[in-house]
């Protein structure tokens, strides 16, 4: 009898490039999406359409036609995040189950009253810290103000979840906004306790990014790096959610001529302006490798 060694699994690089369908890919854009096709063996597109109120169909419809002109190709299909309801729920449940979720029915008035009242307010990434208000209201209080109707968020309460994971580590392939590069300890408390879902956006972007990620079997995520900070607390829910941990490789940003972040707004450097006024996929491509 021949017996066969299993063979040993090939781990193929999986890169994925996920804008939101809010507006027309611009520069900037076409620089992310390059990054993370040439990052990758398997390249993945992913639309962040969670945000309805933002999202549009002609936006969604207008990406996959510019990065094809782009002569991008990504391996089918394309993962909407409008479909994926079911799974950030189940994720969301599995954290309420472990007690780390809280409704918060503050406005965003009470939350700025609240930290104008207090003598420091601690700062994260996304500007002033949630400073908790909610997060010691009794079982009986909050049972009655969600019978009553009132909104609310669910957070996630850091401190319980940094206890619950203890240290954590992610490793920086590229490199952030401060050189960091390598093993970077994770702080799980950097952005405070976390909206993970609301009333009209049943999953915020870290939560519906890392059980994508890993439903994507992503293995290197690729993006700018003003979502490097977000990798501390995406790293958190991988752990809480017993998710693998893919490793990042952030890159800087693209400036327009003026030094500032291209915007959505800019059409001048939408692709689909560039492509309308002559500008070809080649002009594109060397106009990005100019400015890294
Ligand atoms: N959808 C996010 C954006 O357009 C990117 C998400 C990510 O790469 O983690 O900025």
């Amino acid at each position: 009898m021949i017996v066969t060694r299993p063979q040993p699994c090939p781990i193929v690089i999986v890169t994925r490039f996920a804008p939101s369908p809010t507006g027309l890919l611009h520069l900037g854009h076409a620089f992310a999406a390059l990054f993370a096709r040439d990052a990758g063996e398997r390249f993945l597109l992913r639309l962040e359409d969670i945000d309805a109120a933002r999202c549009r169909p002609e936006y969604d419809a207008a990406i996959l036609e510019d990065l094809q002109w782009l002569g991008l190709d990504f391996v089918r299909p394309v993962l909407r995040q409008s479909t994926r309801m079911a799974a950030y729920s189940a994720a969301l449940g599995t954290l309420e189950k472990r007690g780390l979720l809280y409704p918060c029915f503050c406005t965003r008035q009470d939350i700025a009253d609240e930290i104008a009242r207090s003598a420091e307010a601690p700062h994260g990434p996304d500007g002033p810290i949630y400073p908790g208000t909610c997060r010691s209201l009794s079982g009986e209080e909050r049972g009655r103000r969600m019978a009553s109707g009132e909104a609310y968020a669910l957070r996630l309460d850091v401190v319980k979840a940094a206890r619950a994971v203890g240290d954590l580590f992610f490793e920086e392939k590229g490199v952030g906004p401060r050189g960091e590069t390598g093993r970077i300890a994770v702080q799980p408390l950097l952005f405070g306790d976390v909206v993970l879902a609301r009333k009209e956006m049943p999953a915020a972007y870290h939560l519906a990014v890392v059980v994508d990620d890993a439903f994507q079997d992503v293995t290197l995520v690729t993006r700018g790096n003003d979502l490097f900070a977000a990798s501390h607390i995406q790293r958190v829910l991988q752990a809480l959610l017993g998710l693998p941990a893919p490793a990042y490789a952030h890159h800087r940003l693209i400036l327009d001529e003026q030094g500032r972040k291209f915007s959505k707004r800019d059409r001048a450097a939408t692709l689909r302006a560039l492509r309308e006024s002559g500008v070809t996929p080649e002009q594109i491509r060397a106009r990005i490798a100019g400015r890294i």
